[in-house]
């Protein structure tokens, strides 16, 4: 083979190939987690204007100051959480090259990095391409107070921190499950970073989009814990930009410089005249956010009951905007895994989902997700209303 180890290890992200096999097969596609409808007039005007005012040479390589500016007062309002635009934010191309800038800036090859599982897929080969070793905690469906939660046992996650433990992904609200970490799991997590003097990087992309009264906590705000958190969040997913590869890591000062050194050298910069754009979306009013959430909210339902009545046992999600559901009841044979059923929907029905095990790092039969797909219901309402009467074939 001509391509190293490292690459070697990890397969093309079966996300991402879900989306050209429903393109192949001109499925409705729930697969990847991009909204279809369009972005903010008010923020694609600003891009306009700004290309054609000619900010289209290379901005600062660590974010442009307006939009620098604008993350800190964000974090201030929402959060009161105190950013220095000049020291401790590096603007990325989106949320994914932040989190791997951060796992390059601050792991050495052996450091253990903990993932809860299931885990968006991109952390594991995050991990080993900076050299680090993920080392998985499962996330369990467990009965709290009458509801069915994805939850980790503190027991199971203190034994996985140990002296080469650098760092834990935290991921909420979580894809692909939906869970929203709450205080009381996030004290348990900020405990362990301490007591071992780990390091919490944090995937807030889904920071805005929550439900049934569940609250976003930025793990940086628990005492102890902004000096230890490299907090990474970005424009894709609240503003409908996925396209436009808007990310950023706020971190301590010694950590920026580390994250904003790896950054350079893999991308320069995010793209100047977006960047122009970003400040001004992330400066919209309060309703622009509340819109956002009803609409979500909205779509969450609909997808809800459209499962159910399709056959499948979906576990409702606490925020971002996918959905779990279990397949189990429509298995057309004992060995129908996730990826024969998720291919069967895509090529029969028409419908394009993300099979459950690329969810977790199990192979084989003991892959907890087997009998899982995933569903993003980002999606306007026409796409839905396609994807519920193709859904009904599955009875006929
Ligand atoms: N993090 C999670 C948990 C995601 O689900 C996604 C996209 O689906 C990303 C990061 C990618 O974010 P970005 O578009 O900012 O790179």
């Amino acid at each position: 083979m001509r391509t190293s180890d490292i690459t070697n290890r990890f397969t093309e992200s079966v996300i991402r190939e879900m989306t050209r096999v429903a393109n192949a097969h001109g499925a409705v596609n729930l697969s990847q987690g991009f909204p279809d409808w369009p972005a903010p007039q008010v923020i694609k005007e600003a891009a306009a204007k700004a290309i054609l005012s000619d900010v289209n040479q290379y901005a600062i390589t660590f974010g442009a100051k307006p939009l620098r500016e604008a993350i800190a007062e964000l974090y201030l309002k929402r959060y009161e959480m105190q950013v220095n635009p000049e020291t401790d934010l590096c603007v990325c191309c989106g949320a994914t090259e932040a989190i791997i800038s951060a796992l390059l800036a601050t792991t050495n090859r052996g450091d253990e990095v903990v993932i809860f599982t299931p885990f968006y897929e991109n952390y594991g080969p995050d991990c080993w391409i900076s050299g680090a070793v993920p080392r998985f905690v499962p996330l369990r469906l467990t009965k709290v107070n009458g509801t069915i939660r994805w939850m980790f046992d503190p027991d199971e996650l203190r034994r996985a921190f140990n002296d080469k433990t650098r760092a834990i992904i935290v991921n909420s609200p979580q894809n692909p499950t939906g869970h929203v970490f709450d205080e009381h799991e996030l004290k348990v997590i900020a405990d362990l970073c301490i007591q071992h003097d780990a390091l919490a990087i944090t995937d807030e992309i889904y920071e805005f989009i929550t439900y049934d009264g569940h609250r976003h906590i930025p793990i940086a705000t628990l005492p102890g814990m902004a000096d230890r958190t490299i907090t990474i969040s970005g424009l894709s997913k609240t503003w409908s930009v996925t396209g436009w590869r808007m990310g950023y890591s706020v971190a301590p000062r010694d950590i920026t410089l580390g994250i904003r050194k790896v950054h350079d050298f893999l991308t320069v910069g995010a793209a100047a005249p977006l960047m122009e754009a970003g400040a001004v979306a992330l400066r919209m009013p309060d309703s622009y956010y509340a819109e956002m959430q009803a609409r979500y909210a909205a779509r969450r339902t609909f997808a809800l009951d459209m499962l159910r009545a399709s056959g499948f046992d979906p576990v409702v999600p606490e925020g971002a905007y996918y959905i779990m559901a279990d397949f189990s009841a429509l298995r057309r044979s004992a060995d129908e895994d996730d990826t024969a059923f998720a291919m069967r929907l895509v090529k029969e029905i028409g419908v394009a989902t993300v099979p459950g095990s690329s969810f977790f790092w199990e192979k084989g039969p003991d892959n907890p997700g087997r009998s899982f797909v995933r569903f993003a219901f980002c999606k306007q309402q026409a796409t839905l209303d396609a994807a519920a009467a193709r859904l009904k074939a599955l009875h006929a």
